[in-house]
């Protein structure tokens, strides 16, 4: 797309909606950077688990908060487009991805102190704008002047099946019935935490993709941004 305009992309939505996808591709369009806000709150968690700050589920909150200034999470953009996520030096792309991580992550995003500190990053990343971030809480908190908000949703077993695909594409051990209560009730936790719950923005549009293909989610937003002149 040539002469793309200088807007900040809010992308929010429910868990395993093609938000990531999605995001990725519209940026590749309007050469714009891409942020994965869950990455930087998966890596959280991976260090918290690693350094057992959590037990059975439940986080030990004031020793992650004590711990927050020791966590040093960052994306590492390759040539080839790829983005690497680092925690403390380490390349953890793939491992913030597996179930044990996608279970207690809701359980860290809900703390206050550790979503201060990522919403002050995200802030910083996308202050020269030309970025589509991904998320929970971009256009309603971390970017509240997002030029365009999208909030993303599916039906759940749809998105149990495709996250349970993509995990065994990448031979990492799933069940079906596992990944899918894993998204009910990380549905559950991110729109009833007390901490920037999962909304939809008043002046976020809303993309049911459950009938979508990738190219055509891309399309749909084609014309939403011809619409906006
Ligand atoms: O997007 P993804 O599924 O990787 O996000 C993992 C988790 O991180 C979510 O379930 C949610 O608890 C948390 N999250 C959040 N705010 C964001 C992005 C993710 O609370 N902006």
């Amino acid at each position: 797309m040539n002469n793309t305009p200088n807007y900040v992309i809010a992308i929010d939505g429910y868990s395993s909606c093609g938000k990531s996808t999605f995001a990725k591709a519209i940026a590749a369009l309007l050469q714009y950077i891409y942020i994965d806000t869950g990455a930087m709150y998966r890596a959280v968690t991976l260090y918290a688990l690693n350094n057992k700050l959590i037990t059975n589920g439940v986080a030990n909150k004031e020793a992650v908060i004590e711990h927050l200034p020791k966590i040093n999470v960052r994306f590492e953009r390759e040539t080839d487009g790829q983005v690497k996520t680092i925690l403390n030096g380490e390349d953890v792309s793939e491992t913030i991805r597996n179930l044990e991580v996608s279970k207690n992550v809701s359980a860290i995003s809900a703390i206050k102190e550790v979503r201060q500190k990522m919403v002050e990053l995200q802030r910083s990343m996308g202050k020269q704008k030309r970025v589509v971030l991904d998320g929970r809480d971009i256009g309603t908190v971390v970017f509240p002047d997002a030029e365009i908000k999208i909030f993303m949703t599916a039906d759940p077993k749809v998105r149990a099946q495709r996250r349970y695909d993509e995990l065994i594409a990448k031979n990492m051990p799933a069940s079906f019935d596992e990944v899918y209560q894993n998204i009910i009730d990380r549905d559950h936790l991110d729109t009833t935490r007390a901490e920037s719950p999962l909304t939809k923005a008043d002046d976020a549009i809303v993309l049911d993709n459950t009938l979508l293909t990738p190219q055509e989610q891309v399309d749909w937003f084609l014309e939403l941004v011809k619409s906006k002149g």
